[in-house]
């Protein structure tokens, strides 16, 4: 089994579980000296866990990273904190990367490949308001709302889904589209998706813009994974991955309620949104999500529930538990 970007929030989780669950797993890393600060992080042994240096953007490493293996969950993508000037900085990793995977794989004869997507490829550019989507919907990459990660994930997957269709021959492909993924940590090495947490408990937001997104937990994120990976008759699925959708003042609300003292600093004052339109013109960031404000993208998750008995917990514990990880390890003072 190989599962891509084993540095990676998600992909240590599913790694964690995999190998709970008896699998042996390759993993690729961009530099194989992360190897030793990673192994105690993923569990497994020399024997049952082995890393491979492979990097989205060159050829080398990716045929021998998946020699071996019956399956592919390609994880590997870039997720980075700011915004980038050039959008083929992320587009051209994530589409050029999930292709050479693919390719490694078919050359393994791997059989079944899972690609870890997003609700990025799925709900951006349907204009304002409250919507609730399916796994028929695809973002349009043409709308000024699908910024540089979101179009990157929707033509990596687009790409992905086209090749195996093309070239595949007998390989099944299922795709996993997550929302904002949240849930425990096991080093102060933290995804970009947990930044709305740490500025929360950290006060560094002067207040609750009237920003939402679907929350699910990392557990429940890798669970799916796993539950693609050996269920049956599973070509050309795709499934939304998702909890409930939160706004920011409901994610506010569990922090205070649950932490005490520990969220003094979490702000309770709602930003109008006009405010929020004006720290855009400074802040990039902002810019960039602006198109979200008062936006509700809710997901049907009943797909995954009754084709693959998937379930998740409540978004209070994913919350939490992330929340007091962050303080634990020190990424957040409070
Ligand atoms: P993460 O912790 O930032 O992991 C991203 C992984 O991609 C890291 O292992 C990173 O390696 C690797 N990577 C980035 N650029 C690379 C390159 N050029 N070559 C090789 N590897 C590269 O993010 P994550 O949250 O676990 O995300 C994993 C996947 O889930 C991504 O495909 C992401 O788009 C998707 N997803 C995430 C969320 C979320 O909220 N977190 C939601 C939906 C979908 P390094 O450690 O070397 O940088």
């Amino acid at each position: 089994m190989l599962v891509t970007g084993g540095s990676g929030y998600i992909a240590g989780e599913t790694i964690r579980q995999l190998l709970a669950a008896g699998w042996t797993v390759h993993t690729t890393v961009r530099n194989l000296a992360r190897e030793a600060e990673l192994r105690p992080l993923l569990g497994g042994t020399p024997e049952t866990l082995k890393f491979f240096a492979a990097d989205l953007m060159a050829d080398a490493g990716w045929a021998e990273a998946a020699a071996g293996c019956t399956h592919l969950c390609h994880m590997a993508s870039p997720l980075p904190a700011s915004a980038p000037k050039n959008h083929d900085e992320l587009i051209v990793p994530a589409r050029d990367g999930a292709l050479r995977a693919l390719r490694a794989a078919k050359g393994a004869g791997i059989r079944r490949v899972v690609l870890t997507s997003s609700m990025a490829a799925v709900a951006y550019g349907h204009g304002r308001g409250q919507h609730r989507f399916t796994e028929a919907d695809w973002t349009n990459v043409d709308s000024p709302d699908a910024y540089a990660y979101v179009k990157s994930k929707t033509i990596a997957e687009r790409a992905a889904r086209d090749w195996v269709a093309a070239e595949g021959g007998e390989m099944e492909f299922v795709s996993i589209n997550p929302v904002l993924v949240l849930g425990p940590l096991h080093s102060a090495d933290f995804s970009t998706s947990l930044e709305a947490i740490k500025k929360l408990l950290e006060g560094s937001i002067p207040g609750l813009p009237n920003f939402g997104f679907g929350v699910v937990d990392v557990r429940d994120v890798a669970d799916m994974h796993v539950r693609c990976l050996t269920a049956p008759d599973m070509a050309g699925e795709r499934f939304l991955c998702s909890g409930r959708f939160l706004w920011m003042k409901d994610i506010a609300a569990i922090l205070k309620a649950g932490l005490g003292d520990s969220a003094r600093k979490v702000p309770t004052r709602r930003l109008p949104d006009w405010l929020v339109r004006i720290a855009a013109l400074f802040d990039p960031l902002i810019r960039q999500v602006l198109g979200e404000l008062g936006n509700e993208r809710d997901a049907d998750t009943s797909h995954a529930r009754q084709k693959l008995g998937w379930t998740t917990r409540p978004e209070e514990q994913t919350i939490l538990d992330t929340a007091r990880d962050m303080i634990r390890l020190g990424i957040v003072k409070v």
